[in-house]
């Protein structure tokens, strides 16, 4: 009784707070913002049944008065006057958007001119994911994640990084917070290969080689094939060592490490109890709702998050894979925060074939969200792409969404090579089509049957 009354009070004092016509912007998300687009948009939401307007435009108000609407910008300092009129109330908010010149293009960075150490260094990788590039810089293509302690001999040095002592025409180049402090030396040690073999169970085909040390290597997928190179280890008259592993099958999952100073070559395997009308049967799946706890992802007009939406469109699809026979390992089933890279080793050592992440898109300044929208599945890795091809295409097919491609883009979560890595921008949060979509509980499944049906008809093809 007594709490009912309390409730009653606070009831009241909330309606007593509120003042009609109020104005949420959602975005931006500061009232005096400098940009160097020109135009932004504003994306927020009012009180229902009010008329809206922006700099004296009046603006579309959407299921439950969201508004999404795109500002052209003048050089310079641009005064955005927003309006609600609501049955006599009338609230107004002034936002300022600076618009700056933008300077010329960035001459572009040179490559070449990087300074020779003057002798030979030594380090040893100190993170368990020490990104090799292609270039001295940190946009430059990625060529591997080597684990810790994986030894590595320096020659040259452009910036904070350094380049690997190698090995013929490709570069590989590390930055230095992935190593130890480089120490000179006068000669290198020769690394020795002293035998491989080979052994399988019923996930993997391994090939373990026996090294004196662990050495720099590189993986390379070609088609149906894998190619991996141990450098600087001397075997028959070439400098670098170089193993193929070759199938008939499709490459799913494959990836390498170190025991010791073993390297462990492996090639995931489906399983081989295959049922034609359950092809998901017995297949591990790792499904990632992106984002979670104080990481909500991109913020719909009405306030909702992206971290939700993902979530919610997971857990359709965990029963649908489940229901289908699929064993399936969820990054987080309610609303927590999930490291990154603990997501990708918890995908790994759950032995998933699949990994999908599952996030909502939005957009960067200066793009009109009318008319960017759509689906988009990213991949990395070329085992990866046949099954972004297949997610993609059936989501314009089956919940009518613009096809905005398969990309090619690195993310933490499509990066790995095992298991076979997507991640999914199903729709946009702020499209305003798109965003009533994306909160709707029957697109959100149908979202979830669709890619199901992705994953049947992908290992179909992978398994013939
Ligand atoms: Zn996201």
């Amino acid at each position: 009784m007594f709490r009912k009354f309390i409730f009653t009070l606070i009831f009241f004092f909330i309606l007593s707070q509120q003042t009609y016509a109020k104005i949420d912007i959602v975005y931006p998300t500061s009232k005096d913002v400098k940009v160097k687009s020109a135009s932004l948009f504003f994306i927020g939401n009012t009180d229902y049944g009010s008329v809206f307007s922006i700099n004296s435009e009046s603006v579309q108000l959407w299921e439950d008065n969201f508004f999404v609407h795109v500002v052209p910008l003048q050089y310079g300092r641009n005064e955005i006057k927003m309006v609600s009129y609501h049955h006599g109330e009338v609230e107004t908010l002034t936002y300022y958007v600076t618009r700056l010149k933008t300077s010329p293009a960035a001459a572009s960075y040179s490559y070449s001119s990087y300074t020779y150490l003057p002798s030979l260094q030594k380090t040893k990788t100190v993170k368990s994911n020490a990104t090799v590039r292609e270039k001295p810089s940190v946009s430059s293509s990625r060529i591997i994640d080597l684990p810790e302690g994986v030894v590595l001999y320096l020659s040259a040095k452009k910036g904070d990084f350094y380049k690997i002592a190698e090995y013929g025409e490709t570069e590989y180049w590390i930055h230095k917070s992935n190593i130890s402090t480089p120490q000179s030396i006068e000669v290198k040690e020769q690394p020795v290969l002293s035998g491989k073999y080979v052994s399988s169970d019923d996930k993997y085909d391994y090939v373990t080689f026996n090294l004196s040390y662990p050495v720099f290597y590189t993986l390379k997928q070609n088609g149906n094939s894998v190619d991996l190179t141990l450098y600087g280890v001397q075997a028959d008259s070439a400098n670098n060592y170089r193993y193929t592993f070759s199938t008939d099958r499709t490459i799913i999952g494959y990836d390498a490490y170190y025991q010791g100073n073993n390297l462990v070559f492996r090639i995931a395997k489906i399983p081989d109890n295959f049922d034609e009308k359950n092809p998901l049967k017995g297949i591990t799946v790792f499904v990632d709702p992106g984002h979670g706890g104080e990481e909500k992802g991109s913020v719909g007009p009405s306030r909702v998050p992206e971290k939700d939406i993902n979530l919610y469109i997971s857990r359709y699809l965990t029963e649908y894979l489940k229901r289908a026979g699929a064993i399936v390992i969820m990054s987080r089933n309610d609303d927590r925060k999930v490291p990154l890279y603990d997501r990708v080793k918890m995908a790994k050592n759950n032995n998933a074939i699949i990994s999908l992440s599952i996030h909502s898109n939005a957009l960067p300044n200066g793009y009109d969200p009318y008319e960017n929208h759509g689906t988009e599945v990213h991949y990395y890795n070329e085992n990866a792409k046949q099954l972004a091809d297949i997610i993609k295409n059936n989501l314009v097919y089956d919940v009518h969404l613009k096809d905005n491609g398969v990309r090619k883009s690195s993310f933490a979560l499509n990066r790995s090579t095992n298991p076979v890595s997507v991640l999914v921008e199903v729709a946009y949060m702020i499209n305003p089509q798109e965003y009533i979509l994306l909160k709707s509980p029957e697109f959100q499944e149908n979202v979830a049957k669709s890619i199901k049906k992705s994953l049947e008809q992908y290992i179909f093809v992978i398994k013939k």
